[in-house]
């Protein structure tokens, strides 16, 4: 059976300022792609930059792909101004979207919400990228709480099998945007990616034995302050990859942790 690639997620925000340098970025994420095998890599720049960008996309490049940070959720196509569709974001050339990430849960975006874009996100094909993460740590494990709650809306009326589809971000906000020795602990990480994965299978367990498709494996990323020094170590606490923010911008260090995922 052949391994799971690794995944490596970059989200650009609202980054950079001008086509020619999302170009450049971009051109040279392709070229270090080249060089890897075993690593999925999903650039998510602004929704306007998504044709330029997919332009740019060989054959040959076929395990590098595009996502969008963001979309709206009605297909009505009216009464939305300022919105952008999902079927717009999959006509631009985006496979995968993310989806409540804590800069968007912050502007107001819910767990309901949250759960209407991911159902119409795999309506339109897009593989969702759902982002759970707590604020702080307690001494309580509330935070476990926190981010079952997180999962269990995230994913409320899916199948197992289209819940096999969903990529789980962990992402916890207290460590995202710092400096890579302020990113979350390893063992940490490991401690949600196995609670994670628990969750997952106790919420399809009753479907299981009802014959619907068993749970793939899903794939655990891990998000917040991701960078050269951290990766390995990171990697080594069993996520499926990461969902890197500010390093995404910078050409070395993004092909530095790429080349990490990809010799793992
Ligand atoms: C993010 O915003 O999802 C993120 C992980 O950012 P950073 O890598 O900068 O912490």
């Amino acid at each position: 059976m052949s391994k799971k690639k690794k995944m490596l997620v970059a989200n650009w925000k609202m980054n950079p300022g001008s086509l020619e340098k999302a170009r450049e970025i971009f051109l040279a994420v392709r070229r270090a792609g080249a060089k890897v095998r075993n690593v999925e890599t999903v650039i998510c720049p602004p929704a306007i930059f998504l044709q330029p960008l997919g332009r740019l996309l060989r054959p040959e490049d076929g395990n590098l792909s595009l996502g969008a940070q963001n979309a709206f959720y009605d297909a009505g196509r009216t009464n939305h101004t300022g919105e952008i569709s999902m079927e717009m974001i999959r006509d631009a050339g985006a496979e995968y979207l993310i989806i409540g990430h804590s800069e968007r849960r912050k502007k107001g975006e819910s767990d309901e919400t949250v759960n209407i874009k991911l159902r119409a996100a795999l309506e339109f094909s897009l593989t969702p990228i759902l982002c759970v993460g707590e604020e702080a740590r307690d001494g309580e494990g509330l935070y476990l709480s926190f981010v079952k709650n997180q999962i269990e809306k995230g994913l409320q009326g899916l199948s197992a099998r289209e819940a096999a589809k969903v990529v789980i971000a962990y992402e916890p906000v207290f460590a995202i945007g710092k400096r890579a020795d302020e990113a979350a602990k390893p063992d940490d990480v490991t401690e949600m990616v196995i609670f994670t994965r628990r969750v997952l299978s106790d919420l399809y367990t009753r479907a299981q034995k009802k014959g619907e498709n068993s749970l793939n494996t899903p794939t655990v990323l891990y998000g917040g302050s991701v960078a050269p020094p951290n990766a390995a170590a990171l990697l080594a606490a069993g996520v499926g990859g990461f969902l890197v923010g500010r390093e995404s911008l910078r050409m070395e260090e993004f092909a530095e942790i790429q080349a990490i995922l990809d010799v793992s």
